[in-house]
Formats: structure tokens, sequence, C-alpha cells
């Protein structure tokens, strides 16, 4: 089991775009273990290749949809269709372990489905409305393209967050990487 240290805001890997994977290599199947191994250990839903600073275009989810079945996969090159109205739900908090320990209120439409292949190179096809997956797949996307979900928050609230996670000691150490074995300590 081999858990990667995660990327935080700040760091140059979350805003870059990513790269289109060609081949399916060993060293990219054992980026993808690490992965899992990665989200398992900081009880995440999903992690996407920026958060343990790769720039290919990949991620994995660890997560429900909305009728409760769990869904544990890693979708490469994957394309996204939105669909259903742009909803801004106030009693659910999204989060990103790149922003650890924060959680907002971010609008997100209802439905998604993302289409991509696995480590076989056979097609890979995801989709729910109104579940943590639906939201999760939307949030991995965002991270593929550079961006995190404070970048669809208020200029007020994305402040917010931001002081939180300086306050929160790694920023203010300079660190721009956590390690979620160290979650207990880090109070996340
Ligand atoms: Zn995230």
């Amino acid at each position: 089991m081999t858990v990667r240290p995660i990327t935080i805001v700040g760091h140059r890997a979350l805003a870059q775009r990513t790269r289109r994977v060609r081949e399916i290599t060993d060293e990219l199947r054992t980026l993808v273990a690490d992965m899992f191994d990665t989200t398992d250990a900081a009880n995440g839903a999903g992690l996407a290749a920026p958060q343990v600073g790769s720039r290919w275009r990949l991620f994995v989810v660890d997560c429900p949809d909305a009728s409760g079945d769990r869904h544990r996969a890693v979708v490469i090159n994957p394309r996204l269709e939105r669909f259903g109205g742009l909803e801004l739900d106030e009693e659910t908090l999204e989060g990103c372990l790149s922003v650890p320990g924060e959680g907002y209120p971010t609008a997100r439409h209802r439905g998604a489905r993302v289409t991509g292949i696995d480590l076989e190179g056979d097609e890979v096809v995801l989709e729910d409305e109104g579940g943590v997956l639906a939201r999760a797949l939307q949030h991995e996307m965002d991270h593929l393209d550079g961006s995190l979900y404070l970048d669809r928050l208020s200029p007020a609230l994305r402040r917010e967050a931001l002081d939180a996670v300086t306050q929160r000691g790694w920023r203010a150490r300079g660190l721009l990487t956590w390690d979620p074995r160290e979650l207990e300590a880090a109070d996340v």
C-alpha cells in the first residue's frame, strides 16, 4: 500500500490542465493503485491525478450513487455530460482533499454522466442523478481542467476557505502537500 502526499490549494499541480493518456503503462497502473490507497487513507469520495501531483487526465471515485450503490472506479480520459438543472443545496457541503477540513454548499448540476476507459482500455460509463456520485464526477472533472470547487463559490466564501486552510497550519508552514496518514493529527 502506497499512500501519496495530497496537494493543497496553492500547489501549481492543481492549476494545470492535464494530458490525455495515450498508453496504459506500468507507471500508470501504479499511479492508479496508489490513488485508490490514498483515497482510502483520506476517507475520500474521489481523487484526481493533480491531487497527487500527476498531470495525467484521470481520476478515481469511491462513493455511492443516488440509489446507494457504491462505485469504486478509475476513469481515464473522461468526458463529462451534465444534465438537469444547476442546483445549490444549502444543506449539502462539498469538500475537497486539497482544501483539507473545509466544506461549502456548491452549485452543481443534478445529473452527470462520465465516459472514459479503465486500465484495461475498456469503456467505463458512470452516471448518476441527485447522488454523491453525480457531484463527485463534476468535482473531479474540474480538477482535470485545473480548477477547484472553490472557484465556484462567491469571492467572500472562497477567501474564508483559504483563510481556514491557512489557519490549519500547512500553508503557514509553507507546506503544499499533506499526508492523509496524519489524518487524526491534522484534525480534518
Ligand atoms: Zn477535490
